[in-house]
Parts: C-alpha cells; sequence; structure tokens
C-alpha cells in the first residue's frame, strides 16, 4: 500500500464548529394567516378538520392524523388550561434566562396544545412554583402591545 492509500482503519479526523446563518422563509399561506390575525387582531385561531372534527392549535393546512387539508378557521382561546409544564433552570442559547415556565397550553375550543411561557409567578422557590399551577391550571394570554405576527406576539400566559 503506498504512503496517500487509505486503510479502513485509519483515524477519521471530525473538525468541531459551529455555524451561525441567518435565515428567513415564508411562513406559509396558513401559517401567515394565523400570525396576521395574532398581530392585526389579537385573535388566535385554530383549523377544525372536517373528518376528525379537531380543532388544531396553531392553524396548520393538513391534519396530521388524517391527512387531510384543514381551512375551517375556528377562533380559540384566549384562555385556557395548562396540560403539562416544565421549570426550567438552565440557561439555554436563544432562551430566556432562567428559571422560567414552558407550558402546553389547551386553548379553550382547541383539541391540541400550544407551547408557550407562563408569566407572573414567582419563581424563587421553584418547588413552590410548580405546586401553584396542577395540570388544568386556568391560564389567559397576556398579548404584546407591540405585535409583529410571530408566536411572540404573546407575551406570556398569566394564571386566572
Ligand atoms: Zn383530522
Amino acid at each position: 500500500m503506498s504512503k496517500m492509500e487509505q486503510s479502513s482503519e485509519e483515524e477519521s479526523i471530525v473538525i468541531e464548529t459551529r455555524w451561525n446563518i441567518p435565515f428567513a422563509h415564508h411562513a406559509g399561506r396558513t401559517a401567515s394567516r394565523f400570525f396576521r390575525a395574532m398581530r392585526d387582531e389579537q385573535k388566535i385561531y385554530g383549523v377544525r378538520c372536517g373528518q376528525c372534527q379537531r380543532v388544531l392549535v396553531p392553524a396548520r393546512s393538513f391534519c396530521e392524523q388524517c391527512f387531510v387539508p384543514v381551512q375551517d378557521w375556528v377562533e380559540v382561546g384566549p384562555q385556557g388550561s395548562i396540560e403539562s409544564f416544565a421549570i426550567n433552570c438552565m440557561q439555554y442559547e436563544g432562551l430566556p434566562t432562567p428559571p422560567y415556565v414552558i407550558a402546553l397550553v389547551k386553548l379553550d375550543g382547541a383539541d391540541t396544545s400550544l407551547l408557550h411561557w407562563i408569566g407572573d409567578l414567582d419563581l424563587s422557590n421553584v418547588e413552590m412554583a410548580a405546586s401553584r399551577i396542577p395540570i388544568g391550571t386556568r391560564v389567559e394570554a397576556v398579548w404584546k402591545a407591540k405585535r409583529d405576527g410571530a408566536m411572540t406576539d404573546i407575551a406570556y400566559f398569566r394564571l386566572l
């Protein structure tokens, strides 16, 4: 074997790097309508599947269970119930300074949950905070004054 031939037992070199690429893409017709309603009307919409009758939130163009297009728009929320939550105490890039509460909120009239923040909660004692938000806790969307057409137009959900 010559010097330049590779044997299968040669060590592979792994180069670790990090890419930070600014990226913009069209949200699509359905998501654009969903976000415009949040920005311009301060309203949250889902779409009802004509086959399984579930109201899907955020609005999407097809039902992932029935594989059929959906376009029957239904207003949901702005109140709902906590389905699940986590109190995060670690710092992650691009996420808030911990601790913070991230939750699945099932909005009134919806059959699926929305992932969002729970705010206005004293997190100085994490165990005590967790005991204040059992599954089923009622919450309400708190809107940003200046909205951009993004999920973050809802600043967070507050306890009712
Ligand atoms: Zn369906």
